[in-house]
């Protein structure tokens, strides 16, 4: 299916607003498989609208208005588009309700105006609003696809997730099976990945190819359309390993997953436990690892050993190893991850020790990271990172290589 987007607001031709509808809606879009092939911008004005409104009919299946559905003169949206497609426009019972609930809730007297928010293209699907008074809808003619969104991002956002995805969605599935398939990335970033998929991701048609990056992560959607559902599976298994040839040893995990739950079930089928020691971090990793399910039989526990005291004191990190070295050191985070397996009996210790940021620390710049793996009784192996984010970020950031580091 492919797709137009046309934002009806003179404020946005005027260059006081950003065009974010737009933007959210394409990302979404290639979520699940629509290509968005035209954005188009136009005023508040009924005959430019129509205009906009004609060309997309010739060229787009799936047409997405955002703006207009408001209940003052220059909202006019609805009434053009109902003008055009010959259709009435009717009064939604259940808008009309929550429009009523929302004044009285208010103690705010309702305007004749007011009820025009109700009103929808009679035979459409009503999209509820959940943010706001004027509903959404969609509205299927002749092969095309007609759906109508509020402007404002914080009502438009959610009911499109909620109600308009499904809903197109649906008419997709209608003419196709759809199958999707969600692969996930660490230790590459969204443009190195991109440009080593250059060509797949230039000439994707089906499957499509949606590259998306979030908290140092990078996931690509695959999602493919045929009548076949185990066809639509195979073109997915042909591209991913495309994909794979070319980046799969930064391939993590499938769907619904995240770097933590992969390490516990690496840990369950290996009948391994952990024990940490966390100074960077301050006890995120043990956070995450105890919000999981069953993690009593794969954590001991942990120190969040902050201070130097705190090294020495609890996990026995030697004097003169910070002395000498200073807290941020590969010497510092192999003593932690060695001396939190030991005392806490686990078979596996890892440490995260360095400088969050914004500040320097020791003469480390911010964002110099030492994480210690100690497993099978072995030296623990230290790795260094040279991090690059805010002080949050960072944080995150390590408790991910940390888990990433055990799983490989
Ligand atoms: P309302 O009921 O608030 O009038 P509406 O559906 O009629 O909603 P508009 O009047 O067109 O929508 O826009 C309302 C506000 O929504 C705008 O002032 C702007 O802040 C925001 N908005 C509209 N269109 C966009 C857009 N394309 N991108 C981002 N924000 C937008
Ligand atoms: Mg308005």
């Amino acid at each position: 299916m492919n797709a137009e987007i046309i934002a009806v607001g003179s404020e946005l031709l005027l260059g006081q607003i950003n065009n974010t509808n737009a933007r959210y809606l394409s990302a979404q879009l290639a979520g699940i498989g629509v290509n968005v092939y035209y954005h188009t911008v136009v005023g508040d004005n009924p005959d430019r609208v129509k205009k906009a409104l004609e060309i997309a009919d010739k060229r787009s299946e799936l047409i997405i208005f955002t703006g207009g559905l408001g209940p003052t003169k220059d909202d006019l949206t609805k009434e053009t588009i109902a003008k055009h497609l010959g259709v009435e426009l009717a009064m939604d019972e259940d808008a009309m309700s929550s429009i009523e609930a929302y004044f009285s809730r208010n103690n705010r007297v309702m305007t004749d105006n007011n009820k025009k928010q109700a009103l929808v293209l009679k035979g459409s699907q009503v999209l509820k609003n959940d943010n706001g008074m004027a509903p959404g809808m969609l509205y299927s003619k002749d092969s095309h696809h007609y759906m109508l969104l509020p402007g404002p991002p914080f009502e438009m956002e959610p009911m499109f997730a909620a109600y308009g995805i499904p809903a197109i969605m649906a008419k997709m599935e209608q003419q196709a099976k759809i199958v999707s398939r969600v692969l996930r990335f660490f230790g590459i970033g969204e443009a190195a990945l991109e440009t080593r998929l250059e060509d797949l991701i230039e000439s994707q048609s089906n499957p499509t190819i949606a590259p998306l990056a979030s908290e140092s992560e990078v996931t690509i959607r695959l999602t493919a359309m045929h009548e076949s559902e185990a066809a639509a599976i195979s073109l997915i298994d042909e591209m991913e390993a495309k994909i794979m040839e070319r980046v799969g040893h930064h391939l993590y995990g499938y769907d619904d997953t995240s770097l933590m739950l992969e390490l516990s079930k690496l840990l369950k089928a290996k009948g391994m436990a952990v024990a940490a020691a966390e100074s960077l971090t301050g006890g995120m990793f043990q956070q995450e690892m105890t919000s999981l399910p069953g993690a009593s039989g794969l954590f001991k526990g942990g120190v969040v050993c902050y201070t130097n005291e705190a090294k020495i004191n609890m996990l026995q990190v030697k004097k003169e190893t910070i002395d000498e070295y200073g807290a941020v050191s590969e010497q510092c985070a192999r003593e932690l991850a060695e001396n939190a397996a030991r005392l806490l009996g686990a078979d596996i210790g890892i440490s995260f020790t360095g400088v969050a940021g914004p500040d320097e620390l020791e003469g480390h710049p911010a964002g110099t990271v030492f994480i210690g793996i100690h497993m099978n009784g072995k030296p623990a192996r230290v790795e260094k990172l040279l991090l690059s984010g805010s002080r949050g970020i960072n944080r995150t950031r390590a408790v991910k290589y940390g888990c990433h580091l055990l799983i490989n």
